[in-house]
């Protein structure tokens, strides 16, 4: 490929650029992004910030909830986004941060139920084996040990595994409302109760479906899976504006029922120039975050989130039909949220991964599945342009098949 940078790239220049000089070589290297606007990008978790959340995220970026003494007005902010968001999941007594995505809410989770307690040989956690890699990073830093459980037949965690594998060393189980890989949800209601029967901790991992499951409009509330603080046993929960949110990146958010389990990672900060006060895992934080959450909800509010979440999942409906007509590929499961699985009998997954890049598409390559997440970001016409060329990468398998398979009559 054409190199096209023309400037030094790896010195700081003694005379600085201007700014036009700077915009200009920041463009040639901006170039080969990707863009949520474009119809590429199929596979990812993420979208294009709502433009309110990218406005306000611009205006507030000095306020900085590491010195919330500065900041009072954001800290007020941050801890109204809490509350908001824990009634709407059912508890309206939360305490817990905004923070910069599921990673760091799950890391801070675990921190707190290890710090919680007293018992150092309680170290075991219980996870799907599904679960997102930032539990691995978790239990490295925590120095705690994965217990990881195979899946049932609809891809969620075993339940009559999770209850064999209770010890005296087990602290908590994890469940997932919204995988990685399929978007399933966890039988939350059962671990919810196995957990207050062992007095475990239970902490719910709703980085995507946490703003999706609220939202999902049923006639049969039955067939919305529950998840959150409405189960007794819940200690915890992940949720992640920066996904389904629309929020600008970074925006994730741990919520505790218990405010004792915050205490026990809040650390006092005396000499800070708002004065003294409780810090968690970051020191700064961009306080922007919290202010674009809390402007999301109040201003999409719960029937502007339920229009994104039903455009979405209707989008869902039409790709997996269209998907099943097709032939030689189908869907791995029927999606409880806005995420596809796809494989086909007839391509291995790394193929077909190949032959969809080849298109343009940026889609997400699992080891038996492609995943297909319907965002806000995608239209009906990027899935029908996306169909079309499923249509075509099958054709073309299914003559060398035919091909292949005539060469040796
Ligand atoms: N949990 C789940 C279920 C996820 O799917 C992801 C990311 O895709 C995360 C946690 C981590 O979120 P982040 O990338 O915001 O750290």
């Amino acid at each position: 490929m054409k190199n096209t940078v023309t400037f030094e790239t790896s010195t700081v220049p003694i005379k600085g650029w201007s700014r036009q000089k700077v915009i200009s070589e920041l463009k040639k290297r901006l170039k080969k992004d990707l863009s949520f606007s474009s119809r590429r990008i199929v596979g990812s978790m993420c979208t294009r910030a709502h433009p309110f959340a990218q406005a306000l995220y611009c205006q507030n970026m000095e306020k900085n909830l590491g010195d919330p003494g500065l900041f009072e007005g954001t800290a007020q902010i941050e801890s109204e986004v809490i509350k908001m968001l824990g009634t709407m999941l059912g508890y309206s007594n939360t305490v817990g941060n905004v923070v910069s995505g599921g990673t760091e809410a799950n890391i801070v989770a675990l921190w707190a139920i290890r710090n919680f307690t007293s018992n150092p040989h309680k170290n075991e956690i219980i996870i799907s084996k599904s679960a997102h890699f930032s539990f691995d990073k978790a239990a490295n830093l925590l120095n705690l040990k994965l217990i990881k459980i195979s899946h049932n037949d609809h891809f969620q965690i075993d339940i009559k595994k999770v209850k064999k594998t209770i010890t005296n060393k087990t602290l908590a189980i994890i469940g997932i409302a919204g995988t990685s890989d399929l978007g399933v949800v966890d039988p939350i209601p059962e671990l919810s109760r196995i957990a207050l029967e062992h007095n475990l901790h239970l902490h719910v991992d709703a980085s995507f479906g946490g703003f999706v499951l609220p939202f999902i409009n049923k006639t049969d509330k039955s067939e919305v899976p529950a998840f959150d603080f409405r189960l007794a046993g819940v200690s915890s929960i992940t949720l992640d504006p920066h996904k389904m949110g629309l929020a600008t990146i970074p925006a994730g958010v741990i919520l505790f029922r218990n405010p004792e389990l915050m205490k026990k990672i809040q650390m006092k900060v005396d000499y800070l120039a708002g004065g003294k006060s409780p810090q968690t895992l970051l020191g700064t934080r961009p306080g922007a975050s919290a202010i674009v959450v809390w402007s999301l909800l109040k201003h999409l509010g719960i029937n502007g989130y339920g229009k994104i979440v039903q455009n979405c999942m209707a989008l869902t409906d039409y790709f997996v039909q269209e998907v099943e007509k097709i032939g030689s590929i189908s869907v791995v499961c029927k999606p409880t949220l806005n995420i596809v699985g796809i494989k086909s009998n007839i391509v291995r997954t790394a193929d077909l991964s190949i032959a969809l890049r080849q298109k343009g598409w940026a889609i997400s390559q699992f080891p038996n599945h492609i995943r297909i997440v319907i965002m806000p970001h995608i239209k009906l016409s990027h899935l029908c342009m996306l169909i079309k060329d499923l249509k075509e990468i099958i054709r073309v398998f299914n003559k060398e098949k035919r091909e292949y398979a005539t060469s040796f009559k």
